[in-house]
Parts: structure tokens; C-alpha cells; sequence
């Protein structure tokens, strides 16, 4: 365990030199203190959980104090949003405060969000509100619980600064860990600025760095691109397999590393709805739940582009072509699971998509479904949830067939079903309303909601006592809650 002064940094990205990233300073909050920490992310750094409790602990992601060794730098990237790009974007409230290493050799960027302005704040005020900030780290650290890849949150500051958006509310900053902050639009920055010495040196940053693996291959840098494109058809799985919408899925807020990346209004599904939108600015829901799927390979292809003076159009085709077998087999195996399935049958897609339009219909909880379907055997479990469905018969239809196949599946007891099915389906997500619940009491100061919520969600998949009431479906009042874009 170490103590906080003894991280210790190697700021690789820093050292790529001014062409990538602006040295800025954090503007400190008023008043910091700590809203919420994950002891988990803690530990990968190494981290003592009681440091979280200290006054330097708050002083120092509250951008108060530095380490000596941090390099703080505001990262320049563009991007294309809403499909359409913008030739300049870059961290406009985020702070790169370097990478750290710990004991296990791994290295993670320490990235402080909303310490105020920079040179690409453009007409941003550098920072970010309390609301934001506790979506983004409860986000973060659930996603991560339940196994799909995401950015990760150390913890929430909280301040006495103003900030005003639609009214007047409190500052945060949250810090933010990965492996890389790099984006697909750091590629497209340096691909439409016509800087191919940078472009080139940037490939070489991330071959080295995180795909060490591809130098082998006889092209590295193709090698490269279709591991990213394997990694984001991975990841777009297992977010339409949880029913998680991203929200703002512009090329800047695409990870290089396939993960989960810059939280806006994003939600997880309480009802199925594979028309759901969750970012009430997309009025053409260009990122509507189901629209993630083609989204993934249309930011892919933007990718792509950007990488043509490195990799041949015909290759960079070929490895795009990847992606939608790569995904459908990827979310095809995540729904056998989630429905008991331990072989696999070709009518097995049919089956989902069946299911998914009589919830869709019925407007049925989709995280509770599939718990409850593991609760007790097929036959037991199918007869307790039709009662949510209005289409009786179709039900009835598709719980003939579930049957049936669960019975060609195998022979297994009802503890061996359960215990299968539930360590695949959560009894516990991030609902916007539990979030929202979590976000009132912390801005009237109260932080032990946003505390429990995160230790809750931190094990979506074990029953705790006494937390039932997080394992609910939405009161009326937080069925359809509009979640402010700005943030
Ligand atoms: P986002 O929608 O959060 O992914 O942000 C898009 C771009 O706007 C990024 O370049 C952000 O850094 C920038 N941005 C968002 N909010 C602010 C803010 N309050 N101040 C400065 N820049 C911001
Ligand atoms: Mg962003």
C-alpha cells in the first residue's frame, strides 16, 4: 500500500512533445472535499482507501496541490459529432495530470475533469457540475462491475464553486483513470491537419504502448486496427447485451482502446426499448440504443480514414468487414448466457429477437427479466413472468420454445441454472433514477446515497441484504427523466 506521495510517473504522452497536448495548470474548487472514492480503483494504483479521507486526498483532485512528477497537459484531438466533424476539439476542462505506474507494472493516465479552463475550452467555462460528475464516476465503476470495459473513476470532488448552467450549481471535478486517453479524433487530428510527421509519431505512441503485440505481425499497423475493431465490436456487445446507451458516440468520446469512454447523458434501459434515446439533442436518435451497432462501424470507418496513410484502403476495408460478424457473435454468445444457454443452436438469434419484441411491447424491465428467469427452473420461472406481458399467446409461443431448447441444452439442476444464469445477469444497474435519487441528497450535501449506490453497484450480481430497494423497477416519476446535456 502506498501512501499518496508515492506514486510515481512516467508521462509518456507528455513527452510526445507541444504539438500534442498544452501544459495548463488545474484551476483550483473552493472548499474540495471528497464526495465519493472507489476503493477498487484505488487499488490500482495501490492505494491505502483510508487516504481517501485526508484533506491532501481532496486538496490534490481538487486541483489544489500537485505531485512534483505530474506533467499537467490539456490533450488536442478533433472529431467527427453527430456526423459531422469538427476540425478542433481537445480536453476543454479535463487535465492529462500524468501516468502513473503500479506495483503490477501497469500504467494508468490520471486524467482530472473539469479543472477549469484551457486553449480548447472554446466557449466552455473548463468546468463540471456535481451531477455530471457522480453520473460519470457511478457510470464508470458499474460498468466496469459488470465485466464490460470502461474508463474508470478514482472519485468525485466536491466544492463550493459556482457554475452556472441552466441555473446556478456546485463544482466537481472528478478523476478519471485508463490505460490511454487517446481517441479515434486524435487521429483525425493529425490526418486533416495534414501533419503526417505527427500522425506517424502518434501510430507509433500507441503501437509501442498498447498494442505491442501487432509489432510482430507483418503489417503492425493494420494488425493494430483490427484489434481496435475486435475490441469495439466486443464492447458494443456487451453494451446492446446490458442494455447500456452511450448517448454521444462522436469519434472524439471513441476510446483507441475499446473501452467505455466520456459519460454525457447516457443511460442503462429500464423497460426494453431498442428505439431508446437517451440524449434529448439527438432529435434524429443517431445514437438510439439499437443504432450503437452501425454507429460502432460508422466510427470505425472515420478511423479508417485516418489511418490511410499508414495501412491501403483495400486492408482497412477488409478489417471493417470485421466488425458486424465479430459483433453479432459476440452479442449472440453474451444473450445464450443471459438466458441460461450453455450450447449453441441456429435458431438461437431468432429466439432473442423474438423475446425482444414481445418486451418491447410489453414495455418489460429488461434487467429484471433475465434475473428472474435464473431465479427457479424454466418451467417455474416462465409461468411467474408472463404476467408482464400483454401478449399472452406470443408469450406463451416463445415460452414454448425457450423450453424446449433449454431442455436440448442439457440436463442441469435448478442451483446449477440459477447460479449460472445469475452470475451473467445483474440484479443491480445504474437506473437514472437511483442516480438521480443519489445526485439530490449530494447536492444538499449529503453524500452517503452516492456512497451506498456505488457499493451496491460495485457487485450487480450478488444479492445484499437490505438493498432491495435498488433492485427495483422506476417509480412513475423516474420512468422517462430528461437528463440535462449539459454538464
Ligand atoms: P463532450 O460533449 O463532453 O464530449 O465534450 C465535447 C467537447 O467540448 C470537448 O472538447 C470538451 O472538452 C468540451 N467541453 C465540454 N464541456 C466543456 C466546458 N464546460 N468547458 C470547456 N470545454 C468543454
Ligand atoms: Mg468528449
Amino acid at each position: 500500500m502506498k501512501a499518496l506521495d508515492e506514486l510515481t510517473f512516467d508521462n509518456r504522452f507528455a513527452r510526445l512533445g507541444d504539438a500534442f497536448s498544452t501544459h495548463v495548470l488545474p484551476e483550483p474548487l473552493d472548499a474540495p472535499r471528497l464526495v465519493v472514492a472507489s476503493e477498487a480503483a484505488m487499488a490500482l494504483l495501490d492505494l491505502d482507501p483510508a487516504v481517501a479521507e485526508t484533506p491532501v486526498f481532496a486538496e490534490l483532485f481538487g486541483g489544489h496541490k500537485l505531485w512534483a512528477e505530474a506533467e499537467p497537459r490539456a490533450m488536442v484531438y478533433s472529431g467527427h459529432q453527430f456526423g459531422g466533424y469538427t476540425p478542433q476539439l481537445g480536453d476543454g476542462r479535463g487535465l492529462l495530470l500524468g501516468e502513473v505506474y503500479n506495483e503490477a507494472g501497469e500504467h494508468w493516465d490520471l486524467h482530472l475533469k473539469g479543472a477549469g479552463m484551457t486553449p480548447y475550452s472554446r466557449m466552455g467555462d473548463g468546468r463540471a457540475v456535481l451531477r455530471s460528475s457522480i453520473r460519470e464516476f457511478l457510470a464508470s465503476e458499474a460498468l466496469h462491475a459488470l465485466g464490460i470495459p470502461s474508463s474508470r473513476a478514482l472519485c468525485v470532488i466536491g466544492s463550493d464553486t459556482p457554475v452556472w448552467r441552466e441555473k446556478q450549481e456546485r463544482g466537481a471535478m472528478v478523476l478519471r483513470m485508463a490505460h490511454s486517453h487517446i481517441r479515434f479524433g486524435h487521429f483525425e487530428y493529425f490526418y486533416y491537419t495534414k501533419k503526417p510527421e505527427q500522425q506517424a509519431q502518434l501510430a507509433e505512441h500507441v503501437l509501442n504502448l498498447h498494442y505491442p503485440e501487432c509489432r510482430e505481425q507483418p503489417e503492425p499497423y493494420l494488425a493494430m486496427f483490427r484489434e481496435i475493431v475486435e475490441r469495439n465490436a466486443e464492447l458494443i456487445a456487451k453494451w446492446q447485451a446490458y442494455g447500456f446507451c452511450h448517448g454521444v458516440m462522436n469519434t472524439d468520446n471513441m476510446s483507441i482502446l475499446g473501452i467505455t469512454f466520456d459519460f454525457g447523458p447516457f443511460a442503462f434501459l429500464d423497460d426494453f426499448d431498442a428505439h431508446f434515446i437517451c440524449n434529448h439533442s439527438d432529435h434524429e436518435g443517431r445514437y438510439s440504443f439499437s443504432n450503437q451497432v452501425p454507429i460502432g462501424q460508422w466510427n470505425l470507418s472515420a478511423l479508417a480514414q485516418a489511418l490511410t496513410p499508414f495501412i491501403s484502403v483495400d486492408a482497412l476495408k477488409e478489417a471493417l468487414g470485421l466488425y458486424l460478424p465479430l459483433y453479432q457473435a459476440n452479442y449472440l454468445d453474451l444473450m445464450r448466457r443471459r438466458l441460461g444457454l450453455t450450447t449453441a443452436e441456429d435458431d438461437d438469434q431468432q429466439l432473442v429477437e423474438r423475446l425482444l419484441k414481445l418486451m418491447q411491447n410489453s414495455g418489460v424491465d429488461y434487467t429484471l427479466f433475465f434475473r428472474r428467469l435464473g431465479d427457479e427452473s424454466a418451467a417455474l420461472a416462465v409461468a411467474r413472468l408472463r404476467d408482464d406481458f400483454v401478449d399472452l399467446a406470443g408469450f406463451d409461443a416463445w415460452a414454448e420454445q425457450y423450453q424446449a431448447r433449454v431442455e436440448r441444452d442439457g440436463e442441469f439442476s435448478e442451483e446449477q441454472r440459477r447460479a449460472r444464469m445469475h452470475a451473467v445477469n445483474p440484479l443491480y444497474i445504474l437506473r437514472n433514477y437511483l442516480a438521480q435519487n443519489a445526485i439530490v441528497a449530494a447536492e444538499s450535501g449529503d453524500y452517503s446515497e452516492v456512497r451506498r449506490l456505488h457499493a451496491v453497484l460495485s457487485k450487480p450480481f450478488e444479492e445484499q441484504a437490505g438493498m432491495e430497494q435498488y433492485a427495483q423497477r422506476p417509480p412513475d416519476w423516474g420512468k422517462h427523466l430528461e437528463i440535462s446535456c449539459s454538464s
